[in-house]
């Protein structure tokens, strides 16, 4: 609720006076702080370019302390204070920054004993806001089930890319993070604990899904899950034609038959060594380079089909089918066969302990198929490290020009 006019506890007066004058209030791990550990982390990001100094953070050891700050900004203040949601605080530009107000850092709630944590019941799983989803994938996996859409980087909040959209390489097929989720709670604007869902408060539901935080703050999802696959065969191929290259997506997604779908634009050396081509040999890397000396820039697809021993006897026959029809640069083709969650945590943990240490210039574009040729002979140069195409849906790709 960036932006929201609201206030600190109304039981916390002289904390709120202390804040007020700039004195350090205890740093106690939990409930209302200023200590300068405290205002430093919530005033910033993984973009570490916006510097936003809150008030306070709240480290909430129970929802209902987030719905006691909110009610309390409700009652007549006359300096209201923004408050925002923060859950990695991978957002690149503020958006979970809250100048002059409050922070309330979500993660503090999955420190709790009697949090909602995740709670796999059958066909779903009810997950905190505050929840990683790599943490959610460890715990479905253990009852053979796991969510059916991902983003690439797992140890982001289910809150925060419920707040955005949450897309990988299987949203073309599953749709982003937020057409799977069944139901949420909610603490409003108002300080109202909400249940939501698309038949029960339906504008609410639709609203905080891919909202920005401005709705309310998730601290419930309840997440879609599926039999989990065991293993996923997994190839990147290599296009020099950017036409050859994007026709292939389009009739990959077309055919529904692959449960991944990504593609890179190699634009350097250093691309070939990132952990998006990871699985080349060192002799095969060297193979990419030449050509790409050759060529300037080159275009990687990255494709995986899930099996499980069911279909582990037709997986090789269904995977030649499929490559069957694909036109990349023959020879350039570059294969591994791994465990279900190797594949989905295959970005490992990237966030160092002290923090963002540089910036991290980030901008994520969805480009119509019709003006796919254009974007190709144009900003592709701002990707001095690559960039990486999501196929969204049909008919449109997602461009992600990554840090610098
Ligand atoms: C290295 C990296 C890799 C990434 N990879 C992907 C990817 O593959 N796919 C993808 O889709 N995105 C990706 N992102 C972007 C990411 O999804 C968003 O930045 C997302 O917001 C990060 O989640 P977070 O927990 O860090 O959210 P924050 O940055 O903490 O918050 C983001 C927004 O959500 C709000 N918010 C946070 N928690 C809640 C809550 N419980 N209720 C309501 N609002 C809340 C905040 O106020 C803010 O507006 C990536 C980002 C990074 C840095």
């Amino acid at each position: 609720m960036k932006g929201s006019h609201v206030g600190l506890f109304e039981g916390d007066e002289k904390v709120v006076v202390k804040l007020m004058a700039g004195e350090e209030a205890n740093p106690n791990p939990n409930g209302l702080r200023n200590d300068s550990n405290a205002i430093k982390e919530a005033s910033n990001d993984y973009g570490n370019i916006i510097h936003e100094i809150p008030s306070a953070v709240l480290y909430p050891s129970s929802v209902n302390e987030i719905i006691d700050l909110i009610r309390s900004s409700n009652n007549g203040r006359p300096a209201p204070f923004t408050v925002a949601a923060k859950g990695r605080g991978h957002s690149v530009r503020g958006q979970a920054m809250a100048r002059g107000g409050v922070v309330v850092d979500m993660t503090s709630l999955s420190k709790i004993k009697d949090g909602i944590g995740i709670r796999v019941s059958g066909n779903y799983a009810d997950v905190g806001g505050e929840q990683l989803w790599i943490d959610v994938l460890r715990a479905t996996l253990e009852q053979g089930l796991a969510p059916v859409s991902w983003t690439d980087y797992l140890y982001l909040s289910v809150g925060g890319t419920l707040s955005n959209a949450g897309i990988s390489g299987q949203s073309f097929l599953r749709g982003p993070q937020i057409s799977n989720v069944l139901e949420l709670d909610v603490v409003t604007g108002k300080g109202d604990f909400v249940t939501c869902s698309p038949n029960r408060n339906p504008g609410l539901f639709f609203g905080v899904l891919g909202g920005l935080g401005q709705f309310g703050i998730i601290t419930r999802a309840r997440i879609i899950l599926e039999k989990a696959p065991t293993r996923v065969k997994w190839v990147r191929l290599i296009y020099s034609d950017f036409s050859t290259f994007t026709r292939d997506q389009e009739q990959l997604i077309s055919s529904n038959a692959p449960n991944y779908v990504e593609g890179i634009l190699i634009t350097n050396e250093n691309t070939t060594n990132e952990w998006r081509s990871s699985f080349s040999s060192p002799s095969r890397q060297s193979d990419i380079v030449s050509l790409l000396k050759k060529q300037g820039i080159l275009y990687s697809i990255e494709l995986v089909k899930y099996y499980d021993s069911q279909s582990a006897n037709t997986i090789d026959k269904d995977f030649q089918m499929l490559l069957k029809e694909l036109n990349f640069i023959p020879g350039f083709i570059f294969s591994t066969d791994v465990p279900y969650f190797d594949f989905l945590s295959r970005v490992g943990n990237l966030d160092s302990p002290q923090g963002p240490l540089e910036s991290h210039p980030w901008l994520n574009l969805f480009v119509p198929k019709s003006r796919i040729i254009d974007f190709n002979a144009g900003p592709k140069n701002l990707a001095a490290r690559g960039c990486l195409w999501h196929l969204a849906s049909r008919g449109c790709l997602a461009g992600a020009l990554p840090a610098e």
